[in-house]
This record gives C-alpha cells, sequence and structure tokens, in this order.
C-alpha cells in the first residue's frame, strides 16, 4: 500500500508546521500548532482561513472513518497550539518531559485541550500505529523533551526533524539521530529553517549567543551591578531556568519565582525554588534576582526604576506582539535599559546545511521558516536534492 504524505501547513512560516502520513485509514498527523489565532475567532473560520490544518474531522462534528493519531515534537505552542481546537478525542502522543509540562500547564490552566488524550512515547522506542512505525529522537531545542520524529512504512523512511539547533548544551544528541538517519538512507527529511528567515544584514548585527553564554553573560552582569536584577525568561524553557536559579547562587543571589513559574519548576524536578517575597527583596535588593512576567510589570513600581531588566525571551516577544512596546515604555518611563539576554533554539544556517548533508535523504524538504526558498538554495549548493512543496500538497510514496 502507498504512503501519502501531505504538507498541510507552516510550509513559509516559522511554526505551525503540519504534515500528515496515510496509508489506507490510518493517519498519522505532526506536529499540530498554530502562528497566531486570537482567542475569539470561531473554529471554522479559522479552518477556512487556513491558520487550523485542513483536518475538517477534527475540527468539527463532520465524520470520518480515518483513525488519526497526533504527535507532538515539543511544547512549543507554534507545535501544539491547534490541539484545543479538537472536536473528538484523539490521541496526541509526546516524550515524557513534554507530558510532565503539559500536565502542569493543564493544571495551571495555561492548557486546556479536552479532547486531547495525553499519551506518552519513550525515546528511540519503536511504536506501531497501523502499519506505520513511529520512533522519537532526543534533540536538542530550547524546550526540555524535545524531539526529532521517524516514521517508516515498511519500505520508505520519512523524518521530522522538529525544531533543532547544534550548539546547545546536547549536540551529541543531534549527531546522534543524525548518525542513525544517515546509516538508513532515508526517503524524506523534512527540516526545519528558522534561522534562514532573516536578512544578511540582521544576522551581521546580532551576535549569536548559546544557552551557555546566556549563563555566562548573566554571572557577569550580576557581578557589575548592586541593585536589584530582574528577568523575564519564558516558563518553558526548564533547563534555562533551572540554570538560571544555579547561575545565580554561584554569584551569591537568589532567584525568586512567581507563582506559576515556582509550580511550573517544581513539577519538573527542579529543586529548592523559592518564591517572590518582596518585603526580603525590598529589605536586600541587591541579594536577589527578581522573575517577572509581564503582566506583573508593576510589581517593579515600587523600585522606583532601580534595578537591571534582562530580557530571556520571555513575553512580549518581540515588536511584533503590540505588549512590546508597553514594555518598552514603561522602562523608558523608569529610566531602565531593556537588555537583551537570550539564545536562539534553532540551529545557525550553516549547521542546518551540515546536518542536512550529514543526513543525505534522497528528499529534502524545507520549511518552518520564512524563507524557504534561502535553505532550499543553501542546500542545493552542496549537492542535495531538495524539494518545495505548496500548501495541501501531497506526495505519494
Ligand atoms: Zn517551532
Amino acid at each position: 500500500m502507498s504512503t501519502q504524505v501531505q504538507f498541510l501547513n507552516g510550509l513559509n512560516t516559522i511554526g505551525g508546521n503540519v504534515v500528515s502520513f496515510t496509508q489506507g485509514n490510518t493517519r498519522l498527523v505532526m506536529d499540530f500548532g498554530v502562528n497566531f489565532a486570537p482567542a475569539e475567532t470561531p473554529t471554522g473560520d479559522l479552518l477556512a482561513d487556513g491558520t487550523l490544518p485542513a483536518l475538517p474531522d477534527l475540527f468539527t462534528d463532520v465524520d470520518s472513518d480515518m483513525a488519526t493519531t497526533i504527535f507532538v515534537s515539543h511544547l512549543h505552542l507554534d507545535h501544539m497550539g491547534a490541539l484545543k481546537y479538537l472536536t473528538k478525542p484523539t490521541d496526541v502522543y509526546m516524550s515524557q518531559a513534554s507530558a510532565d509540562l503539559y500536565q502542569v500547564l493543564t493544571e495551571l490552566g495555561t492548557e486546556s485541550a479536552p479532547n486531547a488524550t495525553i499519551k506518552v512515547i519513550p525515546f528511540e522506542t519503536p511504536m506501531m500505529f497501523g502499519d506505520f512505525e513511529v520512533t522519537f529522537f532526543e534533540t536538542d531545542h530550547d524546550a526540555r523533551g524535545a524531539a526529532a520524529i521517524r516514521v517508516r512504512d515498511g519500505v520508505h523512511t520519512f523524518v521530522h526533524s522538529g525544531d533543532v539547533r547544534l550548539d546547545g548544551p546536547h549536540p551529541e544528541r543531534v549527531n546522534h539521530w543524525a548518525d542513525i538517519l544517515r546509516e538508513a538512507h532515508i526517503d524524506l527529511f523534512l527540516l526545519e529553517g528558522t534561522e534562514f528567515s532573516f536578512d544578511a544584514d540582521d544576522e551581521t548585527e546580532h551576535v549569536r549567543h548559546t544557552e551557555m553564554s546566556v549563563q555566562q553573560d548573566f554571572g557577569q552582569i550580576l557581578d557589575e551591578h548592586h541593585q536589584l536584577v530582574v528577568i523575564n525568561p519564558y516558563e518553558r524553557n526548564i533547563d534555562r531556568l533551572e540554570a538560571l536559579q544555579n547561575t545565580a547562587r554561584l554569584h551569591g543571589r537568589e532567584i525568586l519565582w512567581d507563582k506559576q513559574f515556582a509550580t511550573i519548576m517544581r513539577a519538573m524536578g527542579v529543586a529548592d525554588v523559592k518564591e517572590i517575597d518582596w518585603e526580603a527583596v525590598v529589605a536586600d535588593p541587591n541579594h536577589y534576582v527578581v522573575q517577572n512576567h509581564f503582566n506583573q510589570l508593576h510589581d517593579l513600581d515600587q523600585f522606583d526604576g532601580q534595578f537591571v531588566y534582562l530580557h530571556m525571551n520571555g513575553e512580549p516577544l518581540g515588536e511584533y506582539d503590540p505588549r512590546f512596546a508597553e514594555l518598552q515604555a514603561y522602562l523608558d518611563a523608569n529610566h531602565v535599559e531593556l537588555q537583551r539576554l537570550g539564545a536562539s533554539g534553532h540551529a545557525k544556517p550553516e549547521d542546518l546545511v551540515s546536518l542536512a548533508q550529514h543526513v543525505n535523504a534522497q528528499k529534502t524538504v524545507t520549511w518552518h521558516s520564512f524563507k524557504p526558498e534561502k535553505e532550499a538554495e543553501a542546500l542545493r549548493k552542496v549537492g542535495l536534492n531538495v524539494y518545495l512543496p505548496t500548501k495541501g500538497e501531497t506526495l505519494v510514496y
């Protein structure tokens, strides 16, 4: 029986990339994100305008004889944000760490997908779904539990890279799965291309930071300043939160977290997490680092501009979010500089080229990028066979 590989979404956007593998009435869908969907927009409109993948039976009461299983490579919104729109109970497989994080986010009310039946697939443990075999490989991205996903139909091998980087703390994980894929002479490799999205000008302007350099710079800033340091990290980057807490302690400070962050960190096994105690902070500000979410920005009023503000990939992430201007205005009014101290979860362009070259698939598809054609060009230059599908296109194997 042939396998149909259909590209449902996210071909020239960062995230929201969805592909399905179908054989008979077995359908595997991965990932399951949305890029941007205002909360008030009805599901039918999101389906009609293509924000949601064109899988109407999953989002309406239309019946279907397809047996669908969803796979989530990691727990960022652009890879799982569509789960909440599911209208029928559907199995959703993810790694153990992703499932743990999903559970605490659900308890906190941050995530709510009543029809998503979360199931765990351990790394490097093939599982059968109809005639498909699916295997998750642990990878390196700025989300704990992130995976690359291999699908085999008995004859062909297809791989969804998920989001990946090679200058993170665990390049050996990526090299490991890349070695396995190289040996397997895979048919189709779907490769993210986030860092190909930006113009050369932007690239030369910004120095590449890594998780390791973030910690070094953070330690240095703590040493240089004798006032309160405020950080704005992302609550789903557990490994970074844990590292920040350790770095702060090495430099004689304690990080105090808000209730939400503290709950998530404890649920994910981070030890000795301390919550905000403003009285203690006011009494001895240079002994502390306080994590601040945009929603609680005005907690900082009491410091009258006497603090350092480190933006560490928390919300609002950038200028495209209208809240960013608000944050900037607040800091300006307080004469505090917004210092960016973050790192990308995505591989540098040259690392993506090396990765694709190493895997050496029969066919590589570039997506999860504003400029997949730029990535395609770079890969073709090194002799790879690259294909740029259009939205909705199906390849038959
Ligand atoms: Zn992504």
